[in-house]
């Protein structure tokens, strides 16, 4: 028997008529490089209605890809409405990648145009020569005065804006499962690959994070996403706070730690998100501020060391909630959120639960596989395997790329990543596949010698790669930053160790580096670091 409920597409236009209806009310800050840009809701959606002409008269064909290259903004925001709301689909470049993999991407995609921030342009304009498909570079003011090249590719946002009339009537989009948006992974291995976000996916995604056991957003709250909006769509933050009605802050541009901290505090800022070396610049300054309005930090992207986290709830009184994810996850699957049964732990426990990854957030399926057999493994919290992900916001296929191995037979994605599960379902990320210490038959985890090297206070960053060794096939080499002032010798960070780990697992060399090389999302970078310091081993 059929059921008889009304079936409706779940589609971005929904979430866009709620908040222009019901949330006209609310601010969206942008930091611009002139200072300071409040708007609200009803101002944003008006824009968003004159962005839809403003496609139309480019001549932007249905399922075009509208690229973005650009900070987190109100106008980005614009474009994350008004490219999908008019059946296009909105294509964030990331734009700390170096320019051959920006061109190679937008190639691969075939952007039809690019909206481009001003202060950006003089990274992009060298390009656009390479760029075949791309017909125009929209400009977007954002207060910077870089100069704009005499070309008739070349348009002015705001002068396209002010001249479009508003569409009005509703964004329809008929198949929910219809190409919203999409975003290549940042290639540490290979090539870029492209994963495409649908109506359906964006929908779902952004309903979960609002549940309470997720980030928990509700109208109530003011969030400043510190995550780039061309960094899997900000974590989706941008279409949940949207949907929930929340106060937006933007950084814009100003991205440096205090400058940051200024905005949480002016703002009273109630929920950020953002990967840990963020935090990590941050956690010095932590004192200096009043941040008693935050309720939830988010981190993820990479483990957040439990000595960052521990520094942050001892500095104002919350600690980094941890979740996992990856740009073919949407990218939230799963979240550290204690759960009841943790109530009443002691402090060390505690701090052990917010160091893993999380339980799956509803309606993702997380399962550990045996990489030799091909087995589930048990959820025993100690037996590890390939970490594999499934639901209706994980990728099933990359763009225009068939030849993959980064799918099951049975239709899961093969994250890379190695992880042991509780019985709880609470996943321990051991490290990437590509990351391990491969020592005599065993394996090294690198995410957890980096942890207890972190855990001495004069360290600031660690990173832990693996050396060839004719004997036990690799070992294991630390990379740290000393803190600021502190002075630390090899013996010293050895006898740190000893405590903490297995004889074993002792790296057979510590280097001492001024910083580590960090990735286009400001992870470490342990490709460079093997490249700068084995030699492309
Ligand atoms: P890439 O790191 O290749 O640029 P993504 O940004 O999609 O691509 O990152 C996904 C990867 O980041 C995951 O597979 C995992 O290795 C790592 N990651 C994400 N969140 C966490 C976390 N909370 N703890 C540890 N690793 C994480």
């Amino acid at each position: 028997m059929q059921a008889l409920m009304q079936d409706r597409p779940l589609t971005i236009p929904h979430i866009f008529h709620r908040a222009e209806r019901n949330f006209h009310d609310k601010r969206i800050v942008t930091t611009t490089l002139r200072g300071e840009v409040s708007n609200t809701f009803g101002e944003w959606s008006a824009r968003v209605r004159r962005l839809a002409t403003v496609l139309d008269e480019l001549g932007i064909p249905q399922e075009a890809k509208v690229a973005t290259f650009a900070w987190n903004t109100q106008s980005h925001l614009e474009l994350y409405f008004g490219v999908p709301c008019t059946g296009r689909v909105l294509h964030t470049l990331n734009i700390r990648l170096f320019a051959d993999q920006v061109a190679y991407i937008v190639e691969h995609a075939e952007d039809d145009v690019i909206f481009v921030d001003r202060s950006l342009l003089p990274m992009l304009w060298p390009l656009a020569d390479r760029l075949s498909t791309v017909r125009y570079f929209v400009v977007i003011d954002d207060g910077a005065d870089a100069e704009i090249p005499d070309d008739p590719r070349i348009r002015d946002y705001e002068e396209l804006l002010a001249a479009a009339e508003p569409f009005r009537g509703r964004f329809e989009v008929h198949d929910e499962n219809a190409a919203a948006a999409m975003c290549y992974t940042s290639g540490t291995t290979g090539n870029p690959k492209g994963v495409v976000y649908s109506h359906r996916s964006t929908v779902l995604h952004s309903l979960v994070s609002l549940t309470v056991d997720a980030v928990g957003l509700s109208e109530r709250d003011t969030i400043l996403p510190v995550v780039p909006m061309f960094h899997v769509n900000a974590w989706g933050l941008p279409y949940a706070a949207v949907f929930a009605g929340s106060s937006i802050v933007f950084p814009g541009p100003a991205m440096k730690p205090d400058a940051l901290l200024g905005m949480l505090e002016r703002h009273r800022v109630t929920s950020t998100a953002g990967v840990p070396t963020i935090w990590m610049g941050m956690l010095p300054m932590l004192g200096d501020h009043d941040l008693s309005s935050l309720r939830v930090v988010v981190g993820g992207g990479s483990a957040i060391p439990p000595a960052l986290s521990e520094g942050w709830r001892e500095a104002i009184g919350i600690p980094i909630t941890q979740a996992w994810g990856m740009t073919e996850t949407s990218p939230l699957a799963s979240a550290a959120t204690p759960r009841s049964h943790h109530e009443g732990l002691d402090a060390e426990s505690l701090v052990r639960v917010r160091a893993t990854q999380g339980q799956a957030v509803p309606l993702v399926e997380l399962r550990i596989v045996d990489l030799d057999t091909g087995r589930e493994q048990p959820w025993d919290g100690a037996t590890p395997g390939e970490l594999q992900a499934a639901g209706p916001w994980i990728a099933s296929a990359y763009y225009g790329d068939e030849g993959t191995d980064a799918f099951t037979e049975d239709g899961w994605l093969r994250t890379g990543d190695v992880a042991t599960m509780d019985e709880h379902g609470f996943v321990s990320l051991v490290d990437r596949t590509k990351d391990l210490v491969k020592s005599g038959g065993e394996w090294i985890s690198s995410v957890e010698l980096e942890n207890a090297i972190m855990a001495d206070s004069r360290v600031s960053e660690a990173a832990v790669i693996a050396k060839p060794d004719p004997t036990w096939t690799e070992r294991p080499v630390a990379c740290v930053v000393v803190e600021q002032g502190a002075r630390l010798t090899e013996q010293e960070v050895y006898d740190h160790l000893r405590e903490r780990v297995a004889k074993w697992w002792l790296p057979d060399e510590v280097w001492f580096v001024d910083e580590l090389p960090k990735t286009s999302t400001g992870k470490f970078s342990k490709k460079t670091l093997r490249e700068q310091l084995l030699g492309g081993a």
